[in-house]
């Protein structure tokens, strides 16, 4: 028995090739080791989101009083948090175990170990007692977490993401090493929880890669509610309860309760037997081209393994356009001019596109259109004293080229910014689409006509 296409890895990337490829008739493979929605279902995107929209309540009861709604006495319960987090993933992983059902996937659960590839083509993968032959394979086996070699580290209870997702106990207060994405959204999670925290950041700003502008106005925001920011500064040891830092030669220690890493994740390339068809490696992952292919034309790598962009939206289009290529369905190849990156804090920021920072070390020149959040009617009704700002950047021809938001729901209006630089939209055209009233989004249409 032979199939027409492998899947190792059954997360976004490899559940939606999976997918894809069984509605089109072919005979697909899917392996997973540990549960099908991979990182992003079971420890990354839905359940920071679930613990996320609780905090956001929370907060939303403590500041009732300014809507004129009285709200004494809030309080939480973080294990009915967690339980209730628990319960969102477990739905979620059913309906992906049922789309697998439904497009006749053969799931095979277990650890895939690539065999080798014959001279024909053909992939051999094991997996328990049995192997398994395939014309095609598809690599989504994902990536994972950093961790640094800090002195004193590996004697440290600490955390990752998967175990700060799983704690019952909130800590007093909570160092979190590293002021990326991951790093800030659990930050603001335990701020609004009430724990005293900690973030320490390399870099001379929090959340790398987001507009510096907005990220520094969301510093200053978490700043107010009393989060501590160590920017510039680098870890040196961790000892228990106390972490070390340094800057500019420099070194003081900084106690918490519990220590959160999250200095980034990296592709999981090792332990799955890809040495034996020996494809060209890039950056941490796996080199391909834009149509998903690795150097060998039959084995194509998405998602994480890629390394591109380590985004659950980035790992779903990689595997579509991988299963249109293997379909000869595709027309163009996967582009990376538009893919969104949000920080769903409270308020959120998200991005999509080109960044003024990146523009200047490209020496390309550009037009900045920016506008208060509070330019939107319904902005102001929802948002008593909140501020945000919204910022296009057009190219000299006036095209929509980058667009950055800091404000509820940028995480939402970001999916109209992220279309109108994928279609190349030029501001004059935006401006003239209607835009329903009163809506935040309408605050994209007054930043072009500005
Ligand atoms: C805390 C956290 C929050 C996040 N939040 C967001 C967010 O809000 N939005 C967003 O876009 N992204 C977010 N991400 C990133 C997102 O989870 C990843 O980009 C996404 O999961 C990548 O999908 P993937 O299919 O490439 O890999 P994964 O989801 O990592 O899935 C890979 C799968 O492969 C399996 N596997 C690996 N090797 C083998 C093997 N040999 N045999 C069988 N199975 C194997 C693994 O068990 C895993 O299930 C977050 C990540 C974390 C950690």
């Amino acid at each position: 028995m032979k199939y027409d296409l492998a899947i190792i890895g059954g997360g976004p990337a490899g559940y939606t090739a999976a997918e894809r490829a069984g509605a089109a008739g072919l005979f697909v493979a899917l392996f997973e080791k540990n549960a099908l929605g991979g990182v992003c279902l079971n420890e990354g995107c839905i359940p920071t989101k679930t613990l996320l929209y609780s905090a956001k309540v929370y907060d939303a009861i403590k500041g009732a009083s300014k809507y004129g709604i009285g709200a004494e006495n809030a309080s939480f319960d973080l294990p009915k948090i967690i339980a209730r987090k628990n319960k969102v993933v477990k739905k979620l992983v059913a309906g992906i175990k049922l789309k697998m059902t439904e497009n006749n996937v053969t799931t095979i659960t277990g650890e895939a170990l690539i065999k080798g590839r014959s001279a024909d083509g053909t992939i051999t993968i094991g997996c328990g007692e049995e192997t398994y032959d395939a014309d095609r394979l598809l690599i989504c086996t994902g990536s994972e977490t950093i961790i640094p070699p800090i002195p004193g580290l590996s004697e440290t209870e600490y955390w990752t993401s998967r175990e700060a997702l799983q704690t019952k106990e909130l800590p007093a207060s909570l160092i979190v090493i590293g002021g990326g994405v991951i790093g800030m959204e659990f930050a603001s999670f335990f701020n609004s929880l009430g724990s005293e925290v900690h973030v320490v950041e390399m870099l001379d700003e929090i959340l790398p890669g987001m507009d510096k502008e907005l990220s520094a106005l969301l510093r200053a925001e978490y700043a107010k509610r009393g989060m501590k920011f160590y920017l510039g500064h680098k870890v040196t040891a961790v000892n228990g309860q106390e972490v070390t830092v340094e800057k500019d030669g420099e070194s003081f220690a900084i106690q918490g309760e519990k220590v959160l890493l999250s200095v980034g994740r990296r592709p999981v390339t090792k332990g799955f037997g890809l040495d034996t068809l020996a494809v060209e490696p890039l950056r941490n992952g796996v080199k391909v081209n834009e149509f998903m292919q690795t150097s060998l034309p039959n084995v194509y790598a998405a998602g994480d393994i890629t390394g591109f962009s380590l985004l659950a939206h980035t790992a779903v289009s990689e595997a579509e356009t991988a299963v249109k290529h293997i379909l000869d369905k595709a027309r163009e190849g996967m582009s990376y001019r538009a893919i969104p990156g949000i920080v769903y804090t409270n308020p959120e920021i998200a991005g999509v596109g080109a960044t003024e920072e990146q523009l200047q070390a490209e020496g390309k020149t550009y037009a900045v259109k920016k506008i208060p959040m509070a330019f939107s009617g319904r902005f102001v009704a929802e948002n008593e004293m909140g501020n945000g700002i919204c910022k296009l950047i057009l190219a000299e021809d006036g095209t929509i080229i980058g667009a950055h938001l800091l404000g509820n729901p940028a995480s939402e209006l970001i999916i109209i910014a992220g279309i109108a630089i994928e279609q190349k939209t030029k501001a004059d055209q935006l401006a003239s689409f209607v835009f329903p009233h009163p809506t935040v989004g309408e605050i994209l249409k007054e930043a072009v006509t500005l």
